[in-house]
Formats: structure tokens, C-alpha cells, sequence
């Protein structure tokens, strides 16, 4: 037996017990003839204490980092406790040890805190995977995996895999393609998510079907996506979009509160894509605080009469003004507008400036531009926007979108300034009716802006014979939006192969074309398909926001570094000839 206990488990309780322990030393502390030693499992660290003058066998010495050690030995209460350490009230005295495998020096420290950089953790990530924030990350992924689990399968849920090596599923992204060695000149796509065959599910009558899956999409990879990714997929027949809605805000609170201890008692919100554009200039708002955009003159209608008869180009040229008031902040000293100025410029946000206007507390205005604005224009300014005495405006002009989308950056940054992005404040709600058609101007097409098998609303199926007005239907799709980050989305699917197909040709697919792709799917909808739906949540996503960090490459055990590289393995890399020959390609 290798061990009687693990090291994260002994306590007061045990003192007195022999016991043996096997796990990897983490420190070493030399002092004379006594030495200590950190050693680390899984489950948590538990102090050695060596004392050679008692005994010379137990010398220390030859002990390094990492290596793999047993110790057998008595349970001791400390005299210099650590309450930091779950077990800092004992340490163990050892009687005998064995070095189970010696290990080379690492390259970076394995502790909390590490020295190593990004790129040499990634290297040596199964090292890194010893350190305690990955391992708790990961276990926290393996929580969230059981909580998804357990809630699914008490609403009737069938986990049905699919496969991998399959022809192309349009998610908007590139496929990542397999050459088929017996299908010579043929190669598979891998899915980019498992959509059509749940929907052939569907067909077949499996009625509630999820999976925790493995999606591949073939991106340029901003700053945090990954080329394989994992995906809560989900799909249900004889649902309309609310039924929808209601199990998957049920899955949601029940994992907040498996996870969290965060219990939502109340209904998600629910917005229009429409408002959320309007209101906060994305479709992913961040609720968790008001600072709503002020529309001043959106699209060139002016809204605010304050902006009319004002001598000023920059006003009275752009496209969009738009404003934010921020409470409290008719304070901010100039050094800290011109740094908001400076931060509107970066290339990233791309405005020329930042104009603002100050509700003084007494009762007096101040404003970047006094010169054009009168005391009674920036009070009736700071009427339209709703700002009391003490608040600050700031407002951005120019091009329609790029102001947009600049102001819901800015009001994200303000939001962060203020602390009011607080990642331990849950704030889900739906996105609901977006566009189901997108213009791609480089393609001179429409393109379906979540995928080409989602249905138009109910009440706009009518307007598919329009093609004049296709800019206009909504689709039966929705997005959950979680402080800010979109963790996932779904759509009520087309069932009846009239409707698919106008899709199609409404995406500019001819009909040969569509039956090419997939006539498999046309042909299923022949044979009784019933009205399904169904959503998708991005499963690392949920996860490193479920542990309150940015980053999703730290929930995944084995990532993929910003150029898709597994660093590791080193991978992608070359094939040889024979291998090539075998699969007919030829390099360039
Ligand atoms: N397959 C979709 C996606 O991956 C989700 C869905 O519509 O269910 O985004």
C-alpha cells in the first residue's frame, strides 16, 4: 500500500496515528540536522519534519523538487501552526522514507505563484497543472460538468454522442478538414458544432438530446478562442422558444447555486437585440450597472434640441452622437478626462475625441465645450440625458457603428473604473430577437447571422417571399448574455424542407447546391420532422466565469496557445512523405 492517507487530509484529529503519505515534494527547508518538507497531492499539502540527530537515516538531503516520495510517520501537532494550510495544525514525523522517482530540477516554480512565463507553463504544462489555481479550476470544470449533468438528466435528457469525421456544418467559421486515406482526393470536415445531427435526432424521435462535445472552428483566434472548444449542446422537440427559455434558466440557476451558492429566485430579463443596441451599443449587455447610452442624435436624426442652432462642426457633422452620464463624477479632474480622451483615441476604440459636460454640484456647468454651448444648451443637454447636479457626461460624435460600438466600449471601461464589474454579481438575461439575415458587403449576399437552419419568427415566415425586406425579419433566436459575455445561443430550427430550402436560396445557395450540402437534411424533413429547437453554451466560457477570471485557457486541462498551437506537443507539424503518399497529397 502506498499510502494510508492523502496529504490535504490530516488534522488534529489524526495526531498520534502513524500514517504514510506518497506525493511530490514542493519545498525543502534545510536547517542543521532538521529538515521540512512540503509534500503535495491532489488533495493538499501536509508538512514532513525530518530529524536526522534522532535518527541518521534521515537524512534529507538527497530530497529535490518534485521528486515522488513516501514517508511513513507519526502525526504531531505543531507548536508553530499554519491556519493558511488546511492541515497547519499537525506535521508529520518521519520514520522512514523512500524516494519513489527522483525528478530534474523544474523549470519554473510549481507553487500559488509561479515564475514561469505563458509560453514555458505551456510547454511543461503537465507541471503546471500541479500548481493549485489550475487544479482547482479544473476541478471546478469537473463540478460544473456534474451540476450541467445531474440537472439535465432530471429533465428527461439523453446524452447521444456524434461524430467527428463528418461532412461541413456551416457555423460561420472555417472547417478544419481530415483527408480520407481510403477516399482518396475526399476529406471530412470536423464539426464546428454537432447542429444538423441533432436536428436528425430530432427526426428520429429522441425528443430532449444534450452533449458536453468537443467543436472545432478554424479561426483567426482573438485574443481568447480556442480551435477546439467545448459546448453544452442541446436540443428539444415540440418546443416553442419560451419552453426553451424556461429549461435553460432553470439549468442556469441551477448551476449558480450547485456552484456558487448564488440563488436567483427571478425571472432572466429578456431584451430585444433592438433595445440592447439601442441602450448599450451591443448585443451582449453587461447589466450588472445602468450608464445606459443616450441616444443625442442616432443615425442623424437629431433627438435632443439642445444640439440644434450650435455653431459646431463636429456636432452638427457627425452621424451619431451618442452620451453616457456618469453619477457622481462632475469631479474628475482634467488629468483624468484627458486620460479618458486619450483612451477613446487608442486605435482599438478609434474616436478623434471625447467631448464631456459637468453637472457641478453647485448648480453650474462645465463643459470641453464651452465655447459652442451655452449655460441654457449644456442644462438642456443635461435634461435630455437625465443627469442631476454632480454627474458627468461624456458624449461621442462621428460615424454611426463606430461610435456605437466606441460609446459601449467607453460605458464598459467607466463601468470598470467605478468597480461596478464585479464578477461575483450574476447577471444573466436573454437577448432575443436578432436579425435573422446579416448583408456581407465583401460577398455581396445575405449570410444567416446564427445559422442557416434557424427560423424566422413565427409571425415573419411570410416576409421569406420578400427578398427586398429580408433585412428586416427577426429570428426565433436566443442568446444567454451573462455580465457582459455571451455564454451561449440557439434558435427555433425550420422543420418543413419548403421553408430550408428558401433559406437556402435566400443565402444565395442554388438548389443543386443545397442538395449537394445537404440533401441529407432536406431528405430527413421529408419523413416527419417534428418542430424542434434547441441552444448551445459555450462550456469553458461558463466555466472560467463560474471562476471569476478572463481567461478561458486556464479551465482547459491541454490548451492551445493564440497561434493554435499545442506548445507541448508541438503540433500542428509536418507528415511524412509516406504518410502523404498514402493520403495522394502533394505539398507545395
Ligand atoms: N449550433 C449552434 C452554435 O454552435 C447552437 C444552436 O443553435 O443550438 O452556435
Amino acid at each position: 500500500m502506498y499510502r494510508t492517507h492523502d496529504c490535504g487530509q490530516l488534522g488534529i484529529e489524526q495526531v498520534g496515528e502513524t500514517v504514510t503519505l506518497a506525493g511530490w515534494v514542493q519545498t525543502v527547508r534545510k536547517f542543521g540536522s532538521i529538515t521540512f518538507v512540503d509534500l503535495r497531492d491532489r488533495y493538499g499539502i501536509s508538512q514532513l519534519f525530518f530529524n536526522e540527530s534522532l535518527n541518521t537515516q534521515l537524512d534529507a538531503t538527497p530530497l529535490g523538487r518534485e521528486f515522488v516520495l513516501q514517508a511513513k510517520g507519526k502525526v504531531v501537532e505543531r507548536s508553530n501552526k499554519n491556519p493558511k494550510l488546511p492541515t497547519g495544525d499537525i506535521e508529520i514525523e518521519v520514520q522512514e522514507f523512500s524516494i519513489l522517482n527522483a525528478a530534474a530540477t523544474p523549470p519554473f516554480t510549481i507553487e500559488e505563484y509561479t515564475d514561469g512565463g505563458d509560453e514555458l507553463r505551456m510547454k511543461y504544462r503537465y507541471l503546471d497543472l500541479r500548481r493549485s489555481p489550475l487544479k482547482k479550476n479544473l476541478e471546478l470544470r469537473y463540478r460544473v460538468n456534474r451540476s450541467v449533468r445531474n440537472y439535465l438528466d432530471t429533465k428527461g435528457f439523453w446524452d447521444i454522442e456524434t461524430p467527428f469525421l463528418i461532412k461541413s456544418t456551416p457555423e460561420g467559421a472555417r472547417d478544419f478538414v481530415v483527408p480520407s486515406r481510403m477516399n482518396e482526393g475526399q476529406f471530412y470536415a470536423l464539426p464546428q458544432s454537432p447542429q444538423t445531427f441533432k436536428q436528425l435526432l430530432m427526426v428520429s424521435g429522441y425528443d430532449r438530446y444534450y452533449q458536453i462535445v468537443k467543436c472545432f472552428r478554424d479561426e483567426d483566434l482573438r485574443a481568447d478562442r480556442q480551435p477546439e472548444f467545448t459546448q453544452v449542446d442541446c436540443e428539444m422537440s415540440f418546443v416553442e422558444q419560451e419552453d426553451i427559455l424556461q429549461t435553460f434558466e432553470g439549468l442556469f440557476k441551477h448551476v449558480f447555486k450547485d456552484i456558487k451558492g448564488v440563488d436567483i429566485q427571478e425571472a432572466f430579463p429578456r431584451m430585444t437585440f433592438d433595445d440592447a443596441m439601442w441602450h448599450y451599443g451591443n448585443d451582449k449587455p453587461d447589466i450588472r450597472f445602468e450608464m445606459k447610452i443616450q441616444n443625442l442624435k442616432p443615425e442623424g436624426k437629431v433627438f435632443c434640441d439642445a444640439l440644434n442652432d450650435i455653431d459646431f462642426k463636429v456636432t452638427n457633422e457627425a452621424e451619431s452622437i451618442l452620451a453616457i452620464v456618469v453619477k457622481g463624477a462632475s469631479e474628475y479632474t482634467r488629468k483624468q478626462l484627458d486620460e479618458m480622451t486619450e483612451w477613446v483615441k487608442r486605435p482599438q476604440i478609434g474616436m478623434t475625441g471625447l467631448l464631456y459636460f459637468k453637472n457641478n454640484t453647485d448648480g453650474s456647468y462645465k463643459s470641453s465645450v464651452d465655447k459652442f454651448f451655452t449655460e441654457e444648451k449644456q442644462q438642456a443637454l443635461a435634461a435630455f440625458c437625465n443627469a442631476e447636479k454632480g454627474d458627468l457626461i461624456l458624449v461621442l460624435a462621428g460615424k454611426e457603428t463606430r461610435t456605437r460600438k466606441a460609446m459601449s466600449e467607453l460605458r464598459l471601461e467607466m463601468g470598470e473604473r467605478l468597480g461596478f464589474r464585479n464578477p461575483d454579481d450574476y447577471k444573466p438575461l436573454w437577448v432575443i430577437d436578432f436579425p435573422l439575415f446579416e448583408y456581407a458587403e465583401e460577398e455581396n449576399r445575405w449570410v444567416a447571422r446564427h445559422h442557416p437552419f434557424t427560423s424566422p419568427r413565427p409571425d415573419q415566415v411570410e416576409l421569406m417571399n420578400t427578398p427586398e425586406r429580408y433585412g428586416e425579419i427577426k429570428a426565433n433566436a436566443y442568446d444567454i448574455v451573462l455580465n457582459g459575455t455571451e455564454i451561449g445561443g440557439g434558435s427555433i430550427r425550420i422543420f418543413q424542407r419548403d421553408l430550408q430550402e428558401k433559406m437556402f436560396a435566400a443565402l444565395g445557395m442554388s438548389k443543386e447546391e443545397a442538395q449537394e450540402k445537404f440533401g441529407f437534411l432536406l431528405g430527413a424533413f421529408d419523413y416527419g420532422a417534428p418542430p424542434h429547437g434547441g441552444i448551445a453554451f459555450g462550456f469553458d466560457r461558463l466555466c472560467s466565469l463560474l471562476g471569476g477570471q478572463e481567461t478561458i485557457r486556464d479551465f482547459i486541462a491541454f490548451p492551445k496557445n493564440n497561434a493554435g498551437r499545442d506548445v507541448m506537443l508541438d503540433a500542428p507539424s509536418s507528415i511524412d512523405q509516406k504518410q502523404l503518399d498514402e493520403l495522394g497529397l502533394f505539398m507545395k
